[in-house]
């Protein structure tokens, strides 16, 4: 597969992938497609924690212990603000405010999100494209028994502990892909949905009008993988978002989830007995990627399943 592999995906999920795509991939034959519904305004600053996971990731800056930020990260910044009775619940490093002060102060200017994150991602040393679903805002918000509440309020400050019953994205009607977006899915030659969160990380980037036309302008084939692996959920909500809005936990479910983009689906060995649950073609092996080699293995076999559905159809 050489050139034109498209890489849909949220935060730490989808992040290990696209590294692993990202390596194995030739130079600039990646983009990245990331979700930005829960991007969110805190102490004045833009904050993008997909984005920038992802950025980090492919960057090899990120903090792969704790799944988020910068590695060598110092927290002069927090202290003092906690010191002041500033809010800390919402952890940012020093190196990570250096680049949420900079991109506010660029979107300030009247300058998309994605032509910042384009060059970060230059100025990083990344050579794969990194889009964010939008330039315009959407906020995706969760439904609970007790209300409303903005993403990072229930994903971060709550721990995600509310039950879910709805998820909404706000503006996103009235959003248009960006242009990153457009153009990586107008010469794609595989598109892979990562192995993030469908209803908190995919669902967003979906819910762009025109970005499910534009997965499949092309007829490339489109892949997911599996989020959850031996019935739950590696890390994150998705299991018990799942069972909270009445869904099956299963990997199933989520290629049922994706129905009509869907022309292949990974699933993991330890649900090998769900195989014949699918409409479509399934590929089984392990999904489960703790160390670099995990993330290579699974990128090339993705790439290889993606390789044979496009065979197939000539
Ligand atoms: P978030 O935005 O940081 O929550 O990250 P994502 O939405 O990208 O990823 C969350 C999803 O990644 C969860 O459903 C996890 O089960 C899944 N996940 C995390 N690590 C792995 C892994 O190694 N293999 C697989 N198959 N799924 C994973």
């Amino acid at each position: 597969m050489p050139a034109g592999v498209v890489a849909i995906c949220g935060g730490i999920g989808g992040a290990k992938l696209a590294l692993g795509l990202y390596r194995v991939l030739a130079p600039r034959a990646l983009s990245v497609i990331v979700n930005c519904g829960d991007d969110f305004e805190h102490l004045g600053l833009r904050i993008c924690p997909d984005l920038d996971t992802t950025l980090y990731t492919l960057a090899g800056l990120a903090n792969t212990e704790r799944g988020w930020g910068r590695r060598d990260e110092t927290w002069a910044f927090m202290d003092a603000l906690g010191s002041l009775g500033g809010p800390t619940w919402f952890r940012l490093g020093d190196k990570d405010v250096a680049l949420h002060v900079e991109r506010t102060r660029r979107l300030a200017t009247g300058e998309p999100l994605s032509a910042i994150i384009a060059e970060f991602a230059a100025r990083l040393g990344v050579n794969a494209a990194i889009a964010p679903m939008s330039d315009d805002p959407i906020r995706t918000r969760v439904g609970t028994p007790e209300g409303e509440l903005d993403f990072q309020d229930y994903f971060v400050r709550l721990r995600c502990a509310p039950r879910i019953t709805a998820v909404t994205f706000d503006g996103a009607a009235a959003a248009q892909p960006s242009p990153g977006a457009i153009a990586a899915l107008g010469g794609a030659r595989a598109i892979v949905i990562c192995p993030s969160n469908p209803y908190l990380s995919i669902d967003p980037i979906l819910a762009v009008p025109g970005m499910r036309a534009l997965l499949r302008a092309r007829g490339a084939p489109v892949i997911a993988v599996s989020p959850i692996v031996g019935g739950d959920a590696v890390k994150g909500p998705t299991a018990k978002i799942m069972r909270e809005l009445g869904v099956p936990s299963t990997p199933a479910a989520i290629a049922r989830h994706y129905a009509g983009l869907l022309d292949g689906f990974v699933l993991d060995a330890r649900d090998q007995a769900s195989a014949r649950d699918f409409d479509c073609p399934v590929h089984v092996t392990d999904t489960l990627m703790k160390r670099l080699g995990d993330r290579e293995r699974l990128a090339r076999e993705v790439l290889t399943f993606a390789s044979s559905l496009a065979q197939a159809r000539y």
